[in-house]
């Protein structure tokens, strides 16, 4: 790392380089593709590395330019101005941002204290606002908590309106709703190549729902939305199994290093912060002055994200861990 080069913990993004092996297949299918054609609207071929991947049918699947802008499909195509939308905060600002665009009404239900997600009273104010859609991120972006499949479940039962349930991080936890969307014809289910999958860069992620719902999405989204390059790497990346399940064995101990460094100087300096239980690769904090560190860290050279009133802190390489747990550590003995 050359100097004045900052360590990047803000973005959540998988902190493992593609491996050289990957790269030279990577330019092998560079080389195959016909540039002077569109490429494949339905993106079939990454659609069905995708769905095998997960074990689901690829015909329950579409692909956008990042599950970013499959949000953007999903409120366009669902919303019409004045609609209301539903998120559950803090959630994933950009949920906001786009119903904002989309100039639907926002109905904006607290998490509980401890940022927990109360389904009972989630279900009734959707009920009674009108709520068309629901939209919220599980594992939780910033909170890291993750709600059970019985409470997804529940939650996606009773509500009237069209869940969309980004999964951007349910490759570090366990409950996917991946293998019973079926059962719900008022589910969508978004997942991420930028994660877990380490392909930040690409571009990629996916809807799943059941029929009509996926057919709905296809039909909104812009022909050519997923460039040739991302459908041919991405192909090249989804179809590696074995690779994407060391690279997930590798982020999953980073983070629990990182998780069980806190917890120890959480233990050596009590009532600093608190580490909330989650399951992502990336810790979340709250504390009294969330800002007093977050710039602390900076002048220290590391980068982390304020956001929905905790400190979120992306699991890194050993060494990017051992500078933050340094750094840490001397904030905490201030
Ligand atoms: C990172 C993230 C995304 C965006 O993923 P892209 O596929 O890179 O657009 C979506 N939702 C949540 C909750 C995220 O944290």
């Amino acid at each position: 790392m050359g100097a004045g080069e900052k360590i990047h913990l803000d973005a959540n993004e998988s902190f493992l380089p593609v491996p050289q092996k990957l790269l030279e297949e990577f330019q092998k299918a560079m080389g195959e593709i016909p540039f002077h054609r569109y490429p494949d609207p339905e993106a079939r071929l990454v659609c069905q590395a995708f769905a095998d991947h997960y074990g689901i049918p690829a015909e329950n699947t579409a692909a956008g330019n990042g599950s970013d802008e499959l949000i953007t499909v999903l409120f366009s195509g669902f919303l019409e101005k004045g609609d209301a939308f539903a998120t559950i905060e803090p959630d994933f600002s950009m949920y906001a941002v786009n119903g904002e665009i989309q100039e639907a009404r926002h109905v904006a239900i607290p998490k509980g204290k401890d940022f927990t997600l109360d389904v009972d009273r989630t279900i009734e104010i959707c009920n009674n606002e009108k709520v068309k859609l629901l939209i919220f991120s599980n594992p939780c972006n910033p909170t890291s908590l993750v709600l059970p499949r019985e409470e997804v479940r529940r939650l996606v039962s009773g509500v009237k309106a069209l869940v969309v349930l980004d999964e951007a991080y349910m490759d570090f936890s366990t409950e996917s709703m991946l293998p019973e969307f079926q059962r719900y014809d008022n589910l969508v289910i978004l997942r991420t190549c930028s994660k877990a999958i380490g392909m930040a860069a690409l571009r990629l992620g996916f809807a799943v729902a059941g029929h009509p719902v996926i057919d709905a999405i296809k039909a909104v989204k812009s022909p050519y939305n997923v460039n040739a390059v991302t459908q041919a790497l991405g192909t090249q990346v989804l179809n590696r199994k074995r690779l994407l399940k060391e690279a997930l064995e590798t982020i999953l101990r980073s983070r629990d290093e990182l998780r069980a460094g806190v917890e120890k100087i959480g233990r050596n300096y009590p009532g600093i912060f608190t580490l909330l239980p989650g399951e992502t690769n990336f810790l979340a904090f709250v504390l009294e002055n969330p800002q007093k560190l977050c710039e602390f860290l900076d002048q220290k050279g590391i980068v982390v994200r304020f956001t929905g009133g905790l400190v979120r802190v992306t699991c890194g390489t050993k060494e990017e861990n051992a500078a933050f747990l340094k750094a840490l550590e001397e904030y905490c003995g201030l």
